[in-house]
Protein backbone atom coordinates (compact mmCIF):
# COMPACT_ATOMS: atom_id res chain seq x y z
CA UNK A 1 0.00 0.00 0.00
CA UNK A 2 0.92 3.21 -1.03
CA UNK A 3 2.23 5.84 2.05
CA UNK A 4 1.87 9.52 0.93
CA UNK A 5 5.39 11.39 0.28
CA UNK A 6 7.15 13.17 2.46
CA UNK A 7 6.75 16.66 0.41
CA UNK A 8 2.63 16.21 0.70
CA UNK A 9 2.99 15.38 4.70
CA UNK A 10 4.99 18.06 5.37
CA UNK A 11 3.14 20.48 3.33
CA UNK A 12 0.31 19.34 5.39
CA UNK A 13 1.41 19.29 8.75
CA UNK A 14 2.24 22.62 7.78
CA UNK A 15 -1.17 23.54 7.04
CA UNK A 16 -2.28 21.86 9.96
CA UNK A 17 -0.18 23.73 12.52
CA UNK A 18 -1.01 27.17 11.09
CA UNK A 19 -4.76 25.88 11.58
CA UNK A 20 -5.22 24.14 15.01
CA UNK A 21 -1.70 25.57 16.74
CA UNK A 22 0.71 23.12 17.70
CA UNK A 23 -1.16 21.99 21.23
CA UNK A 24 -3.51 19.78 19.45
CA UNK A 25 -1.11 18.16 17.15
CA UNK A 26 1.80 15.08 17.57
CA UNK A 27 4.75 15.03 15.20
CA UNK A 28 7.55 13.53 17.30
CA UNK A 29 7.71 9.75 16.10
CA UNK A 30 8.47 8.67 19.34
CA UNK A 31 5.24 8.93 20.50
CA UNK A 32 3.35 7.07 17.21
CA UNK A 33 3.21 3.57 18.66
CA UNK A 34 -0.09 3.75 20.45
CA UNK A 35 -1.90 5.48 17.67
CA UNK A 36 -0.18 2.79 15.07
CA UNK A 37 -2.44 -0.35 16.52
CA UNK A 38 -5.10 -1.89 18.12
CA UNK A 39 -6.18 -4.60 19.67
CA UNK A 40 -6.83 -7.02 17.08
CA UNK A 41 -2.95 -7.93 16.99
CA UNK A 42 -2.67 -6.68 13.51
CA UNK A 43 0.89 -5.15 12.23
CA UNK A 44 1.34 -2.08 13.45
CA UNK A 45 1.64 0.99 11.12
CA UNK A 46 2.86 4.15 12.18
CA UNK A 47 1.06 7.34 11.10
CA UNK A 48 2.54 10.57 10.06
CA UNK A 49 1.01 12.96 12.31
CA UNK A 50 -1.74 12.91 14.94
CA UNK A 51 -4.42 15.44 15.06
CA UNK A 52 -6.11 15.27 18.79
CA UNK A 53 -9.16 17.09 17.80
CA UNK A 54 -10.92 19.35 20.02
CA UNK A 55 -14.20 20.13 18.20
CA UNK A 56 -16.08 20.19 14.68
CA UNK A 57 -14.29 22.52 13.53
CA UNK A 58 -10.66 20.85 14.07
CA UNK A 59 -11.96 17.95 11.86
CA UNK A 60 -12.85 20.12 9.12
CA UNK A 61 -9.62 21.49 9.28
CA UNK A 62 -8.15 17.77 9.36
CA UNK A 63 -9.96 17.03 5.79
CA UNK A 64 -9.23 20.44 4.34
CA UNK A 65 -5.53 19.52 4.71
CA UNK A 66 -5.46 16.29 4.12
CA UNK A 67 -7.90 16.55 0.65
CA UNK A 68 -5.58 19.20 -0.44
CA UNK A 69 -2.37 17.13 -0.16
CA UNK A 70 -3.49 13.91 -0.91
CA UNK A 71 -2.39 12.31 2.72
CA UNK A 72 -5.01 9.51 4.30
CA UNK A 73 -7.01 10.25 7.40
CA UNK A 74 -7.99 7.60 9.38
CA UNK A 75 -10.34 8.49 12.63
CA UNK A 76 -9.43 6.87 16.26
CA UNK A 77 -11.52 6.62 19.50
CA UNK A 78 -9.88 4.82 22.16
CA UNK A 79 -8.11 2.24 20.20
CA UNK A 80 -9.66 -0.85 21.28
CA UNK A 81 -10.92 -2.32 18.17
CA UNK A 82 -10.61 -5.81 17.78
CA UNK A 83 -10.38 -5.49 13.73
CA UNK A 84 -7.48 -3.02 13.10
CA UNK A 85 -9.86 -0.30 12.10
CA UNK A 86 -8.12 2.75 13.46
CA UNK A 87 -4.55 0.81 12.47
CA UNK A 88 -3.49 3.79 9.54
CA UNK A 89 -2.36 1.12 6.92
CA UNK A 90 -1.35 4.06 4.36
CA UNK A 91 0.05 6.66 7.39
CA UNK A 92 -1.03 9.65 6.93
CA UNK A 93 -3.32 11.35 10.01
CA UNK A 94 -4.51 9.36 12.81
CA UNK A 95 -7.28 11.40 13.84
CA UNK A 96 -7.86 11.15 17.61
CA UNK A 97 -11.26 11.55 18.93
CA UNK A 98 -10.07 10.94 22.67
CA UNK A 99 -10.43 14.88 23.84
CA UNK A 100 -14.12 15.28 22.26
CA UNK A 101 -15.98 13.77 25.89
CA UNK A 102 -18.67 16.35 26.34
CA UNK A 103 -21.49 14.81 27.78
CA UNK A 104 -23.81 17.52 26.56
CA UNK A 105 -27.42 16.24 27.57
CA UNK A 106 -29.53 13.30 29.40
CA UNK A 107 -32.93 14.48 29.49
CA UNK A 108 -35.40 12.55 31.41
CA UNK A 109 -38.48 13.82 29.43
CA UNK A 110 -37.99 12.74 26.38
CA UNK A 111 -35.38 10.09 27.07
CA UNK A 112 -32.47 10.77 25.21
CA UNK A 113 -28.56 11.71 25.12
CA UNK A 114 -25.80 13.94 23.68
CA UNK A 115 -22.70 13.39 23.83
CA UNK A 116 -19.45 13.73 21.77
CA UNK A 117 -17.78 10.29 20.16
CA UNK A 118 -14.66 10.46 22.46
CA UNK A 119 -16.71 9.52 26.00
CA UNK A 120 -15.68 6.77 27.72
CA UNK A 121 -18.53 4.32 27.37
CA UNK A 122 -19.04 3.49 31.16
CA UNK A 123 -18.75 7.10 31.75
CA UNK A 124 -21.38 7.76 29.36
CA UNK A 125 -24.07 5.16 30.56
CA UNK A 126 -22.66 6.38 34.39
CA UNK A 127 -24.24 9.83 33.62
CA UNK A 128 -27.36 8.44 32.35
CA UNK A 129 -27.93 6.20 35.49
CA UNK A 130 -27.52 9.16 37.10
CA UNK A 131 -30.69 9.97 36.08
CA UNK A 132 -32.21 6.63 36.28
CA UNK A 133 -32.44 6.02 33.37
CA UNK A 134 -30.31 2.77 31.29
CA UNK A 135 -28.49 3.04 28.30
CA UNK A 136 -28.32 -1.04 27.60
CA UNK A 137 -25.65 -1.65 25.18
CA UNK A 138 -22.42 -2.51 27.33
CA UNK A 139 -19.07 -3.94 25.13
CA UNK A 140 -16.89 -6.15 27.91
CA UNK A 141 -14.51 -3.24 26.87
CA UNK A 142 -16.61 -0.36 28.42
CA UNK A 143 -14.00 0.56 30.51
CA UNK A 144 -11.84 1.93 28.01
CA UNK A 145 -13.41 2.19 24.79
CA UNK A 146 -15.56 5.21 23.22
CA UNK A 147 -18.85 5.71 22.85
CA UNK A 148 -17.88 6.89 19.15
CA UNK A 149 -15.91 3.69 18.18
CA UNK A 150 -18.74 2.13 19.76
CA UNK A 151 -21.37 3.60 16.99
CA UNK A 152 -18.43 3.07 14.32
CA UNK A 153 -18.68 -0.46 14.83
CA UNK A 154 -22.19 -1.20 16.19
CA UNK A 155 -20.83 -2.76 19.21
CA UNK A 156 -22.91 -4.99 21.03
CA UNK A 157 -22.49 -6.78 23.97
CA UNK A 158 -23.95 -9.91 26.82
CA UNK A 159 -26.89 -7.68 27.17
CA UNK A 160 -27.43 -7.54 23.58
CA UNK A 161 -29.61 -10.57 24.12
CA UNK A 162 -32.49 -8.67 25.44
CA UNK A 163 -31.93 -5.32 24.47
CA UNK A 164 -30.30 -4.87 21.45
CA UNK A 165 -26.99 -3.67 20.11
CA UNK A 166 -25.41 0.04 19.43
CA UNK A 167 -28.05 0.42 16.53
CA UNK A 168 -31.04 0.05 17.95
CA UNK A 169 -30.22 3.25 20.61
CA UNK A 170 -28.68 5.64 17.80
CA UNK A 171 -31.20 7.90 17.13
CA UNK A 172 -29.18 10.95 15.14
CA UNK A 173 -25.30 11.54 14.64
CA UNK A 174 -23.49 14.53 13.98
CA UNK A 175 -20.89 13.78 10.86
CA UNK A 176 -18.10 15.39 9.02
CA UNK A 177 -17.58 13.53 6.07
CA UNK A 178 -14.36 14.08 3.75
CA UNK A 179 -15.51 16.88 1.67
CA UNK A 180 -15.56 19.07 4.71
CA UNK A 181 -19.28 19.28 5.38
CA UNK A 182 -21.09 19.07 8.52
CA UNK A 183 -24.25 16.96 8.19
CA UNK A 184 -26.59 15.85 11.02
CA UNK A 185 -28.38 12.75 10.36
CA UNK A 186 -31.74 11.79 11.81
CA UNK A 187 -33.42 13.28 14.67
CA UNK A 188 -33.56 13.00 18.67
CA UNK A 189 -36.93 11.67 18.38
CA UNK A 190 -38.21 8.05 18.73
CA UNK A 191 -39.34 8.36 14.83
CA UNK A 192 -38.02 9.38 12.02
CA UNK A 193 -38.39 8.50 8.20
CA UNK A 194 -37.89 11.33 6.05
CA UNK A 195 -35.22 10.44 3.24
CA UNK A 196 -32.85 7.50 3.50
CA UNK A 197 -31.91 5.69 6.98
CA UNK A 198 -28.37 7.79 7.03
CA UNK A 199 -27.68 7.33 10.66
CA UNK A 200 -28.40 3.30 9.97
CA UNK A 201 -25.65 3.64 7.47
CA UNK A 202 -23.07 5.10 9.79
CA UNK A 203 -23.59 3.19 12.33
CA UNK A 204 -21.13 0.12 11.97
CA UNK A 205 -19.12 2.07 8.87
CA UNK A 206 -15.84 1.74 11.05
CA UNK A 207 -14.90 5.18 10.28
CA UNK A 208 -14.60 4.88 6.48
CA UNK A 209 -17.62 7.07 5.29
CA UNK A 210 -17.18 10.00 7.30
CA UNK A 211 -15.86 11.38 11.03
CA UNK A 212 -18.80 11.07 13.79
CA UNK A 213 -18.82 14.40 15.96
CA UNK A 214 -22.00 14.09 18.50
CA UNK A 215 -24.16 11.11 19.28
CA UNK A 216 -27.66 11.04 20.08
CA UNK A 217 -29.07 8.27 21.69
CA UNK A 218 -31.91 6.85 23.31
CA UNK A 219 -32.46 5.83 26.70
CA UNK A 220 -34.89 3.35 28.54
CA UNK A 221 -36.20 3.04 32.23
CA UNK A 222 -33.61 1.94 34.54
CA UNK A 223 -34.38 -1.85 35.67
CA UNK A 224 -35.00 -2.01 39.49
CA UNK A 225 -33.57 -5.02 39.87
CA UNK A 226 -30.69 -7.47 38.52
CA UNK A 227 -30.12 -11.09 39.60
CA UNK A 228 -26.70 -12.92 38.38
CA UNK A 229 -26.06 -16.58 39.01
CA UNK A 230 -23.19 -18.36 37.18
CA UNK A 231 -24.00 -21.83 36.36
CA UNK A 232 -21.30 -24.83 36.07
CA UNK A 233 -21.91 -27.66 33.57
CA UNK A 234 -19.56 -30.85 33.28
CA UNK A 235 -19.39 -30.11 29.62
CA UNK A 236 -20.01 -28.03 26.51
CA UNK A 237 -22.92 -29.97 25.20
CA UNK A 238 -25.25 -29.90 28.25
CA UNK A 239 -25.07 -26.11 28.84
CA UNK A 240 -25.76 -25.78 24.86
CA UNK A 241 -28.85 -27.65 25.47
CA UNK A 242 -29.93 -25.78 28.64
CA UNK A 243 -29.13 -22.49 26.43
CA UNK A 244 -32.08 -23.55 23.98
CA UNK A 245 -34.39 -25.31 26.83
CA UNK A 246 -34.31 -21.64 28.91
CA UNK A 247 -35.89 -19.83 26.23
CA UNK A 248 -37.97 -22.44 25.18
CA UNK A 249 -39.30 -22.12 28.99
CA UNK A 250 -40.33 -18.10 27.88
CA UNK A 251 -37.45 -16.70 30.09
CA UNK A 252 -35.30 -13.99 28.16
CA UNK A 253 -32.58 -13.51 30.18
CA UNK A 254 -30.50 -10.27 30.44
CA UNK A 255 -27.32 -11.99 29.52
CA UNK A 256 -26.62 -15.15 28.39
CA UNK A 257 -22.91 -15.97 28.31
CA UNK A 258 -20.42 -18.96 28.39
CA UNK A 259 -17.47 -20.32 28.40
CA UNK A 260 -15.51 -23.41 27.56
CA UNK A 261 -12.81 -25.20 28.74
CA UNK A 262 -10.40 -23.85 27.60
CA UNK A 263 -11.40 -20.83 28.51
CA UNK A 264 -12.25 -21.80 32.29
CA UNK A 265 -8.62 -23.45 32.53
CA UNK A 266 -6.65 -20.00 31.92
CA UNK A 267 -9.47 -18.81 34.49
CA UNK A 268 -8.76 -20.60 36.67
CA UNK A 269 -4.89 -20.29 36.53
CA UNK A 270 -5.55 -16.75 36.84
CA UNK A 271 -8.06 -16.79 39.96
CA UNK A 272 -7.54 -20.10 41.70
CA UNK A 273 -10.65 -21.33 43.87
CA UNK A 274 -13.24 -19.16 41.99
CA UNK A 275 -14.69 -21.46 39.42
CA UNK A 276 -15.71 -25.12 40.38
CA UNK A 277 -12.63 -28.07 39.84
CA UNK A 278 -15.05 -30.16 37.93
CA UNK A 279 -17.03 -27.96 35.42
CA UNK A 280 -16.12 -27.87 31.53
CA UNK A 281 -18.58 -25.27 30.71
CA UNK A 282 -19.79 -22.30 32.31
CA UNK A 283 -23.18 -19.93 32.10
CA UNK A 284 -23.42 -16.66 33.17
CA UNK A 285 -26.96 -16.40 33.80
CA UNK A 286 -28.76 -12.60 34.55
CA UNK A 287 -31.94 -11.42 34.52
CA UNK A 288 -33.48 -8.40 35.27
CA UNK A 289 -36.88 -6.80 35.86
CA UNK A 290 -39.28 -3.63 37.54
CA UNK A 291 -38.75 -5.79 41.25
CA UNK A 292 -36.33 -8.10 42.51
CA UNK A 293 -39.04 -10.86 43.09
CA UNK A 294 -39.44 -10.50 39.54
CA UNK A 295 -36.06 -10.27 38.53
CA UNK A 296 -35.58 -13.24 40.89
CA UNK A 297 -38.21 -15.69 39.89
CA UNK A 298 -37.07 -15.46 35.75
CA UNK A 299 -33.14 -16.72 37.58
CA UNK A 300 -34.58 -18.92 39.32
CA UNK A 301 -37.00 -20.63 35.96
CA UNK A 302 -34.09 -20.41 34.21
CA UNK A 303 -31.78 -21.86 36.88
CA UNK A 304 -34.30 -24.77 37.41
CA UNK A 305 -34.18 -25.73 33.31
CA UNK A 306 -30.54 -25.60 33.88
CA UNK A 307 -30.28 -27.90 36.61
CA UNK A 308 -33.06 -30.30 34.57
CA UNK A 309 -30.07 -30.03 32.24
CA UNK A 310 -27.12 -31.31 33.68
CA UNK A 311 -25.95 -28.56 35.56
CA UNK A 312 -23.97 -29.02 38.87
CA UNK A 313 -23.34 -26.11 40.23
CA UNK A 314 -26.06 -22.77 40.60
CA UNK A 315 -23.99 -19.95 42.51
CA UNK A 316 -26.17 -16.52 42.85
CA UNK A 317 -24.71 -13.08 43.21
CA UNK A 318 -25.94 -11.66 47.20
CA UNK A 319 -25.61 -8.12 46.14
CA UNK A 320 -23.59 -5.72 43.37
CA UNK A 321 -20.07 -6.08 44.20
CA UNK A 322 -20.31 -10.36 44.09
CA UNK A 323 -21.98 -9.53 40.44
CA UNK A 324 -19.34 -7.39 39.90
CA UNK A 325 -17.03 -9.77 41.00
CA UNK A 326 -18.70 -12.93 39.08
CA UNK A 327 -18.31 -10.34 35.49
CA UNK A 328 -15.28 -9.32 36.21
CA UNK A 329 -12.94 -12.30 35.04
CA UNK A 330 -15.27 -12.28 31.95
CA UNK A 331 -14.65 -8.91 30.98
CA UNK A 332 -10.96 -9.33 30.63
CA UNK A 333 -10.92 -13.07 29.22
CA UNK A 334 -9.56 -11.35 26.13
CA UNK A 335 -6.43 -10.45 27.75
CA UNK A 336 -6.50 -13.51 29.95
CA UNK A 337 -6.25 -15.68 27.18
CA UNK A 338 -3.45 -14.01 25.30
CA UNK A 339 -1.43 -14.62 28.26
CA UNK A 340 -1.50 -18.54 27.66
CA UNK A 341 0.23 -18.31 24.23
CA UNK A 342 2.34 -16.32 22.04
CA UNK A 343 -0.22 -15.46 19.54
CA UNK A 344 -3.30 -15.30 19.75
CA UNK A 345 -6.50 -14.23 16.72
CA UNK A 346 -9.93 -13.87 18.34
CA UNK A 347 -13.01 -13.99 15.81
CA UNK A 348 -16.92 -12.42 16.60
CA UNK A 349 -18.65 -15.25 14.39
CA UNK A 350 -22.28 -15.35 14.63
CA UNK A 351 -24.54 -18.47 13.68
CA UNK A 352 -28.17 -18.88 14.61
CA UNK A 353 -28.96 -20.10 17.69
CA UNK A 354 -30.14 -23.55 16.33
CA UNK A 355 -26.37 -24.31 15.13
CA UNK A 356 -24.75 -23.33 17.89
CA UNK A 357 -23.73 -27.13 18.84
CA UNK A 358 -22.36 -27.63 15.07
CA UNK A 359 -20.26 -24.46 15.24
CA UNK A 360 -18.72 -25.51 18.55
CA UNK A 361 -18.19 -29.08 17.22
CA UNK A 362 -16.68 -27.82 13.44
CA UNK A 363 -14.56 -25.26 15.52
CA UNK A 364 -12.97 -27.59 18.07
CA UNK A 365 -12.43 -30.22 15.19
CA UNK A 366 -10.83 -27.22 13.05
CA UNK A 367 -8.57 -27.17 15.71
CA UNK A 368 -7.72 -30.28 16.38
CA UNK A 369 -6.77 -31.01 12.70
CA UNK A 370 -4.69 -28.05 12.86
CA UNK A 371 -2.88 -29.05 16.37
CA UNK A 372 -4.03 -25.35 17.74
CA UNK A 373 -5.26 -24.03 21.17
CA UNK A 374 -9.14 -23.39 21.01
CA UNK A 375 -11.02 -21.48 23.30
CA UNK A 376 -14.20 -20.66 22.32
CA UNK A 377 -16.72 -18.32 24.95
CA UNK A 378 -19.16 -15.59 23.97
CA UNK A 379 -22.42 -14.70 23.92
CA UNK A 380 -24.24 -17.80 23.67
CA UNK A 381 -28.11 -16.35 23.70
CA UNK A 382 -27.41 -14.59 20.58
CA UNK A 383 -25.06 -17.13 18.67
CA UNK A 384 -21.96 -14.60 18.76
CA UNK A 385 -19.26 -17.05 19.68
CA UNK A 386 -15.84 -15.45 20.16
CA UNK A 387 -13.51 -18.39 18.87
CA UNK A 388 -9.73 -17.84 19.68
CA UNK A 389 -7.28 -19.79 18.43
CA UNK A 390 -3.89 -19.55 20.70
CA UNK A 391 -0.73 -20.93 19.01
CA UNK A 392 3.31 -20.40 19.00
CA UNK A 393 4.89 -18.07 16.48
CA UNK A 394 5.84 -21.10 14.65
CA UNK A 395 2.22 -22.21 13.77
CA UNK A 396 1.28 -18.69 11.78
CA UNK A 397 0.51 -20.73 8.40
CA UNK A 398 -2.08 -23.24 10.51
CA UNK A 399 -3.48 -20.61 12.11
CA UNK A 400 -4.56 -18.61 9.14
CA UNK A 401 -5.67 -21.72 7.40
CA UNK A 402 -7.84 -22.68 10.58
CA UNK A 403 -9.23 -19.07 10.78
CA UNK A 404 -10.44 -19.65 6.72
CA UNK A 405 -11.94 -23.02 7.74
CA UNK A 406 -13.72 -21.22 10.51
CA UNK A 407 -15.13 -18.60 8.39
CA UNK A 408 -16.14 -20.52 5.63
CA UNK A 409 -18.07 -23.14 8.08
CA UNK A 410 -19.84 -20.23 9.63
CA UNK A 411 -20.91 -19.08 6.33
CA UNK A 412 -21.94 -22.42 5.36
CA UNK A 413 -24.27 -22.26 8.14
CA UNK A 414 -26.00 -19.52 7.64
CA UNK A 415 -24.08 -17.25 10.02
CA UNK A 416 -21.82 -14.13 9.54
CA UNK A 417 -18.43 -13.35 9.86
CA UNK A 418 -18.33 -10.61 12.24
CA UNK A 419 -21.25 -10.05 14.99
CA UNK A 420 -19.53 -7.16 16.63
CA UNK A 421 -16.37 -6.17 16.11
CA UNK A 422 -16.47 -5.02 12.06
CA UNK A 423 -14.59 -6.19 9.19
CA UNK A 424 -11.90 -3.55 9.46
CA UNK A 425 -8.05 -4.73 8.26
CA UNK A 426 -7.97 -8.82 9.45
CA UNK A 427 -11.28 -9.65 7.80
CA UNK A 428 -11.85 -7.86 4.54
CA UNK A 429 -10.32 -10.59 2.69
CA UNK A 430 -13.17 -12.70 4.06
CA UNK A 431 -16.01 -10.16 3.47
CA UNK A 432 -16.47 -11.99 -0.18
CA UNK A 433 -17.40 -15.45 1.49
CA UNK A 434 -20.23 -13.43 3.01
CA UNK A 435 -21.09 -10.89 0.46
CA UNK A 436 -22.01 -11.22 -3.22
CA UNK A 437 -19.43 -8.88 -5.92
CA UNK A 438 -22.07 -6.51 -6.76
CA UNK A 439 -23.44 -6.11 -3.40
CA UNK A 440 -19.41 -5.46 -2.52
CA UNK A 441 -18.84 -3.23 -5.55
CA UNK A 442 -22.34 -1.45 -4.46
CA UNK A 443 -21.05 -0.55 -0.99
CA UNK A 444 -17.66 0.63 -3.09
CA UNK A 445 -19.33 3.11 -4.90
CA UNK A 446 -21.54 4.35 -1.85
CA UNK A 447 -18.15 5.00 0.52
CA UNK A 448 -17.28 6.95 -2.76
CA UNK A 449 -20.52 9.12 -2.73
CA UNK A 450 -19.17 10.11 0.59
CA UNK A 451 -15.42 10.08 -0.04
CA UNK A 452 -14.72 11.02 -3.59
CA UNK A 453 -10.42 11.56 -3.47
CA UNK A 454 -10.51 8.36 -1.11
CA UNK A 455 -9.07 9.59 2.04
CA UNK A 456 -10.83 8.33 4.75
CA UNK A 457 -9.43 5.41 6.53
CA UNK A 458 -8.27 3.46 3.42
CA UNK A 459 -7.43 -0.28 2.95
CA UNK A 460 -10.53 -1.42 5.35
CA UNK A 461 -13.72 -3.66 4.85
CA UNK A 462 -13.62 -4.29 1.44
CA UNK A 463 -11.23 -7.26 -0.34
CA UNK A 464 -7.61 -5.83 -1.65
CA UNK A 465 -8.69 -7.63 -4.90
CA UNK A 466 -11.16 -8.73 -7.30
CA UNK A 467 -14.16 -6.66 -7.24
CA UNK A 468 -15.23 -4.37 -10.14
CA UNK A 469 -17.34 -1.17 -9.56
C1 LIG B 1 -11.02 -6.59 26.24
C2 LIG B 1 -11.92 -6.21 25.08
C3 LIG B 1 -13.25 -6.60 25.09
C4 LIG B 1 -14.10 -6.23 24.03
N1 LIG B 1 -15.41 -6.61 24.09
C5 LIG B 1 -16.26 -6.19 23.12
C6 LIG B 1 -17.65 -6.54 23.19
O1 LIG B 1 -18.13 -7.18 24.12
N2 LIG B 1 -18.45 -6.10 22.19
C7 LIG B 1 -17.96 -5.35 21.14
O2 LIG B 1 -18.75 -4.97 20.27
N3 LIG B 1 -16.65 -5.05 21.04
C8 LIG B 1 -15.79 -5.43 22.00
N4 LIG B 1 -14.46 -5.10 21.91
C9 LIG B 1 -13.96 -4.35 20.72
C10 LIG B 1 -13.94 -2.81 20.86
O3 LIG B 1 -13.85 -2.41 22.20
C11 LIG B 1 -15.16 -2.17 20.20
O4 LIG B 1 -15.14 -2.42 18.81
C12 LIG B 1 -15.28 -0.66 20.41
O5 LIG B 1 -16.50 -0.23 19.87
C13 LIG B 1 -14.12 0.15 19.79
O6 LIG B 1 -14.16 1.45 20.35
P1 LIG B 1 -12.86 2.38 20.32
O7 LIG B 1 -13.20 3.69 20.88
O8 LIG B 1 -11.74 1.69 21.00
O9 LIG B 1 -12.63 2.50 18.76
P2 LIG B 1 -11.29 2.34 17.90
O10 LIG B 1 -10.69 1.01 18.09
O11 LIG B 1 -10.43 3.52 18.10
O12 LIG B 1 -11.91 2.42 16.42
C14 LIG B 1 -12.72 1.39 15.93
C15 LIG B 1 -13.25 1.80 14.56
O13 LIG B 1 -14.14 2.88 14.69
C16 LIG B 1 -13.69 4.00 13.91
N5 LIG B 1 -13.99 5.19 14.71
C17 LIG B 1 -13.71 5.43 16.01
N6 LIG B 1 -14.22 6.60 16.41
C18 LIG B 1 -14.83 7.14 15.33
C19 LIG B 1 -15.54 8.36 15.09
N7 LIG B 1 -15.75 9.27 16.04
N8 LIG B 1 -16.04 8.59 13.84
C20 LIG B 1 -15.87 7.67 12.85
N9 LIG B 1 -15.21 6.51 13.03
C21 LIG B 1 -14.70 6.26 14.24
C22 LIG B 1 -12.21 3.76 13.66
O14 LIG B 1 -11.80 4.35 12.45
C23 LIG B 1 -12.18 2.25 13.59
O15 LIG B 1 -12.53 1.80 12.29
C24 LIG B 1 -13.59 -5.46 22.93
C25 LIG B 1 -12.25 -5.07 22.93
C26 LIG B 1 -11.42 -5.44 23.99
C27 LIG B 1 -10.00 -4.98 23.95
Amino acid sequence: MNRPSSASIDACKRMLAAALGPSKLIDDPDLFSPYGQDWSFSTPSMPDLVVRAEGVADVQAVFRAATAHGVPVTPRGLGTGKSGGSVPVQGGIVLSMERMTRMKDVSKTDMIAVAEPGIITETFMRNVEAEGLFYPPDPNSLKICSLGGNVACNAGGPRALKYGVTKNYVLAVEVVIPTGEVLRFGKGTLKHVTGYDLTALMVGSEGTLGVITEITTRLIPNPAAVTTALVSFPDLGRAGSAITAIFAAGVIPRTLEFLDDYALGALREKTPGRFPENAGALLILETDGTSVERSMEDLERAALVCTEHGAIDVLVAQDAAQREKMWEPRRMLSVTLSETAPRKISEDIVVPRSRIPAMLDGAKRIGEKHKLGLATYGHAGDGNLHVNILFDEDAQERADQAVHEIMSLTVSLGGTISGEHGVGLTKREFLSLEHSEPLIALQKNVKKVFDPAGILNPGKIFPSRGVRE
